[in-house]
């Protein structure tokens, strides 16, 4: 490339830490997450942290740590100074946030640091201001105990980089986003955060279960479970979310190795795993688990920021995060089902084998979920009818035979529904069901009772089939024996202008007459004669609420609020047919367990946890 080759020559110092900086500061965060670091390698019980436009114009934080002599000050900015190791055995055995000596002399390659820093037993501190890797200017001056470092004007001297900073508030959420770490990691510490001279966060020292209410508050903190796992060389504890508490993104997920955040799909991926088929698609369970491992047994030196590590063992981890979630699930009774005997109960090994797990979980749903969806409610009266499909009952039917046999009932199912047959005579007549409070209907299974709420089940069983009506863009609409027209208030017209055609795809036949009238005409086969014009409106109102919150998508929104107007009501009679066919339809779909809103559909109480509290074990 280069023409003309230049001899080769060892660069100066303040140049290659400029290039080193470039890797490990990237924007203001990394700043702040050095800096951070280095306080808590200083054994700081508080910390201070102010920054002004998003961290662009100033970064300072200040400490009650150990300090530093006036010699270490100097030192701290050389390239690969560090006090935290001396030998290779040390880099083996990392203990500490730091260790590669190289974050301060990036830093002051890039800005105007000013430091100033003491020791308790010194008189004075030392003052050290470095302007973009020039030559450090010494002084004393007056100050408490501990360091304080004030980082001005990052890039000022790398204008591509300074170019490439987004706007000071998308700066301020990824510097918030490193302190909250921080402050989770750290309960013990109190810490401080200031913005534009506001105070952002300001929390002191507490337990972890106090640290999390602080930064997520009761209501959130509400859907969380404790869990905790400990063993040598590996411990695991921390919270995950209530499968019914899903999130929209993955941004609420955090891992500590050691008290370090990293990132780890491998990790991410063995708590998900334990949630497969527990939450609806693209929902994403909360957690925070800090994993304690012997660092001997970790790399925690394998990413420029430290972001990620290389486990010895990591397959053995990945083994006990997802059996440890899968355990908290299930004894939490989050998991609607499962088959756990009371061994199981105490021994995560022995939980969710895949005989237990896929065939009952993953198997009937995802098996059955292509077949055509079927009337529940009766056409002519909008009444609930019997007229339950073959392969659902016979699915119910598997329900109530031993796991054993599960998987070839299954196939029977399979079979049995492929040929049109009738109704299973054991769901029929067979295993008793019963309705509790016009609410509940309770299913023995043979380890237990399952406990099925009404309204969220005909609610799931509704939803997949709008949601498939939708895919098909067949409407199969019910015509009404006497046209209803109604008035609409003009911004309601012109909402159910706007909406028209989903209203069409569910099922609804509806004129615009114009004059904010509507003319309803056909509705849904699933909604209740006489409902017709309720539930369009209610449909309208629901709709408007949400609309508030940006980036809904309009027709998943709305397919579950006309889900959930549509469903049978908890206080509706029903009939063992009724219930002995909404069983059968309700495992038909593609998630039994959780209603499109997240709230859980099917509970099971086992006989051993039955047992339990009788005493009995
Ligand atoms: P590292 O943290 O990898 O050792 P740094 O460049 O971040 O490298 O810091 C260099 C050294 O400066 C540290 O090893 C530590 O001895 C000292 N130091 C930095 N910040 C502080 C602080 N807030 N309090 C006390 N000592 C500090
Ligand atoms: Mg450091």
């Amino acid at each position: 490339m280069i023409s003309t080759r230049r001899p080769i020559q060892v660069l100066p110092e303040h140049l290659a830490n400029k290039i080193a900086a470039g890797e490990v500061i990237q924007r203001p965060e990394s700043v702040v997450k050095e800096l951070l670091e280095n306080s808590l390698d200083a054994g700081a019980k508080e910390i201070t942290v102010v920054i002004e436009e998003g961290g662009k114009k100033l970064i300072q934080v200040v400490d009650d740590g150990s300090g530093m002599d006036e010699v270490d000050a100097a030192n701290a900015f050389l390239r690969h100074s560090t006090s935290k190791i001396a030998t290779y055995e040390d880099l083996e055995e990392i203990r500490t946030y730091g260790f590669r000596g190289e974050a301060l002399a990036s830093i002051a390659a890039v800005a105007q640091v000013t430091l100033k820093t003491r020791r308790s037993d010194d008189e004075v501190a030392t003052v050290i201001q470095i302007d973009g890797g020039a030559e450090p200017r010494i002084s004393k001056e007056g100050k408490e105990p501990g360091t304080s470092i004030s980082v001005q004007n990052l890039f000022f001297n790398v204008p591509a980089r300074r170019k490439f900073l987004k706007s000071d508030n998308a700066e301020f959420r990824h510097i918030y986003d490193v302190i909250q770490r921080a402050a989770l990691s750290h309960p013990e510490i109190a810490l401080q955060f200031v913005s534009n001279g506001e105070i952002i966060l300001d929390v002191r020292p507490a337990g972890l279960q106090d640290r999390m209410v602080d930064i997520f508050g009761e209501r959130q903190f509400g859907g969380m479970v404790w869990l905790e796992e400990r063993s040598d060389p590996l411990s695991v504890h921390g919270y995950i979310g209530k499968p019914t508490f899903g999130q929209k993104t993955r941004l609420n997920q955090y891992l500590f190795l050691n008290r370090r955040y990293i990132v780890s799909r491998q990790i991410s991926h063995a708590v998900f795993s334990a949630y497969e088929h527990l939450m609806i698609k693209g929902a994403f369970p909360f957690f925070l688990l800090f994993i304690d491992i012997d660092p001997r047994r970790v790399d925690v030196n394998v990413h420029p920021s430290k972001l990620e590590a290389k486990f010895d063992d990591e397959q053995n981890i990945y083994r006990f995060v997802s059996n440890l979630v899968r355990k908290c699930l299930s004894t939490n009774d989050l998991i609607p089902a499962t088959s756990m005997d009371s061994t199981g109960l105490n021994n995560i090994g022995l939980l969710f084998t895949d005989r237990q797990h896929t065939p009952f979980l993953g198997g009937w749903g995802e098996g059955m979920a292509d077949q055509a969806v079927r009337t529940f409610v009766d056409p002519a009266t909008g009444e609930i009818t019997g007229n339950h499909p073959a392969g659902g009952a016979q699915l119910a039917a598997t329900l109530l035979a031993s796991p054993e046999s599960l998987e070839r009932e299954f196939d029977q199912a399979a079979r049995v529904e492929q040929q049109e047959t009738q109704v299973s005579p054991n769901l029929e007549s067979g295993m008793p069901i019963w309705h509790l409070h016009d609410k509940y209907i309770l299913v023995p299974v043979r380890e237990g009772v399952m406990v099925v709420d009404q309204h969220v089940a005909h609610e799931r069983v509704l939803y997949e089939r709008t949601v498939a009506r939708f895919e098909a863009s067949r409407p199969p609409a019910q015509q009404l024996l006497f046209p209803q027209t109604v008035q609409l208030s003009p911004a309601d017209y012109s909402l159910f202008e706007e909406l028209h055609t989903y209203f069409q795809q569910l099922g609804f036949e509806v004129k615009l007459f114009g004059k904010n009238t509507i003319v309803v005409e056909g509705a849904p086969p699933d909604v209740k004669s006489g409902n017709e014009v309720k539930i369009i409106e209610e449909l309208l109102g629901a709709y408007k609420e949400r609309q508030q919150h940006p980036g809904i998508d309009a027709r998943d929104a709305l397919a579950k609020m006309y889900s959930c107007k549509a469903a049978i009501k908890a206080g509706d009679k029903m009939n063992d047919q009724e219930m002995r066919a909404l069983l059968g339809q309700l495992f038909e779909t593609k998630m039994p367990y959780v209603c499109p809103h997240g709230r859980p559909v099917v509970l099971k109480v086992s006989i051993a946890e039955l047992d339990r509290r009788f005493g009995r074990t």
